[in-house]
């Protein structure tokens, strides 16, 4: 174990911002990961757990010990109904190899959730989701280790807590968890789902009515390269607000005045807006503040231009919200950690 200090930390924050931790270990088993957070309890210091950083706004310099899970491994596990595979992938593989890496076996189910960056490990704290798939879908099971005992223990989907962007990682029950390993149930039957609009809308324009998985995988590629920014050449973490979900009731109060409000209608009988759509039309799109601002092609991406910093990226999501709080009357929800 190899711990460093005043570490540069930006190729560890998807935003590229210029700071560093006061300690920092990688670690590449459980074992590793016990003893760094052993050594960090003597030194009586806090601890910052880091995959990708690409879920995480920075705000300041890290005082205490940053953890960044290297933890390898992909293990077929036997299965009693060859329909299905087990696997067991260490929570430090990147997230999108392993997307390749199952559908180059020709294993199903992780192609609509191509090109997410980060790390496996963190893909079950937020129920990553995309393109009409979550990864609770898969996930059968997350393995963690307990930060003040270093008990190893196994957690069930069920017990999971995963809602949309959200699971028990998120709350005071699973924070004290640092997750070690995913277990994932994925298809030998080539079957993607394809429900999701605008990937049917590209298929469509490409002629083809019955995907193969490696198709969608395409497809969701090519959406992502055309819609999102690549971190490596413009910080940013991603959508940074959830898409808000309203009741019937409001959802016609503000139709009266926006008859264009797209919505999607929810099993509960709930309606989900695009939080984008409402940046949107409060006129954020493309607006910079300083070094830091709102993406031109996709308002839901904050971005860093160059220089910018975690505080300023904080100010403008708290300047973005509060303006769709006073037009809408919605309060949005943030989705990266801020830190
Ligand atoms: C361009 C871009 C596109 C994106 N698109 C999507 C998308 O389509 N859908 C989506 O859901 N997300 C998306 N994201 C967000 C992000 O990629 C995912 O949330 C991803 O799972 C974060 O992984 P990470 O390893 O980078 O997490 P980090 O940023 O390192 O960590 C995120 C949080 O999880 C905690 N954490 C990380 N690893 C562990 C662990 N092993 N155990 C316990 N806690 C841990 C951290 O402490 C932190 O609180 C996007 C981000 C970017 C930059």
């Amino acid at each position: 174990m190899n711990i460093e200090s005043s570490k540069p930390l930006r190729e560890f924050n998807s935003f590229g911002f210029d700071i560093s931790a006061e300690y920092f270990v990688s670690v590449h088993n459980t074992n590793e990961l016990a003893e760094a957070l052993e050594w960090s309890k003597k030194k009586n210091i806090s601890v910052l757990i880091l995959g990708g950083g690409s879920n995480t706004v920075l705000t300041r310099n890290v005082d205490g010990l940053v953890i960044h899970i290297a933890i390898d491994g992909y293990n077929e596990l036997p299965v009693a109904d060859e329909n299905y595979a087990n696997l067991n992938v260490g929570a430090g593989v990147n997230w999108h190899q392993l997307v390749i890496k199952t559908l180059s076996k020709k294993l199903f189910g992780l192609e609509n959730l191509a090109m997410i960056p980060g790390s496996a490990g963190a893909a079950p704290i937020q129920n990553i989701g995309a393109y009409g798939s979550e990864i609770k879908e898969v996930i059968t099971s997350v393995e963690v280790l307990d930060k003040t005992t270093s008990e190893l223990s196994v957690i069930n989907n069920s017990d999971c807590a995963f809602g949309y962007r959200h699971s028990i990682f998120k709350t005071n029950a699973g924070s004290n968890y640092v997750v070690t390993a995913i277990n994932l149930k994925l298809c030998r039957l080539d079957n993607p789902r394809i429900e999701y609009q605008a990937l049917r809308d590209v298929l469509n324009q490409q002629g083809i009515e019955n995907p193969t998985s490696q198709q969608v995988f395409n497809s969701v590629s090519e959406i992502r390269r055309t819609k999102l920014p690549d971190p490596t050449q413009l910080g940013n973490a991603g959508s940074f607000f959830k898409n808000p979900v309203i009741d019937r009731h409001q959802l016609d109060t503000l139709k009266q005045t926006y008859y264009k409000l797209p919505h999607f209608e929810q099993p509960d009988g709930t309606f989900k807006l695009p939080a984008a759509w409402l940046i949107e039309q409060a006129g954020w799109k493309g607006h910079r503040a300083g070094p830091v601002g709102v993406h031109s092609k996709q308002a839901l991406v904050l971005v860093n231009h160059g220089g910018g910093n975690g505080q300023q990226i904080a100010i403008l999501a708290e300047q973005v919200r509060n303006d769709i709080q006073q037009k809408f009357g919605i309060a949005l929800e943030r989705e990266p950690v801020i830190y």
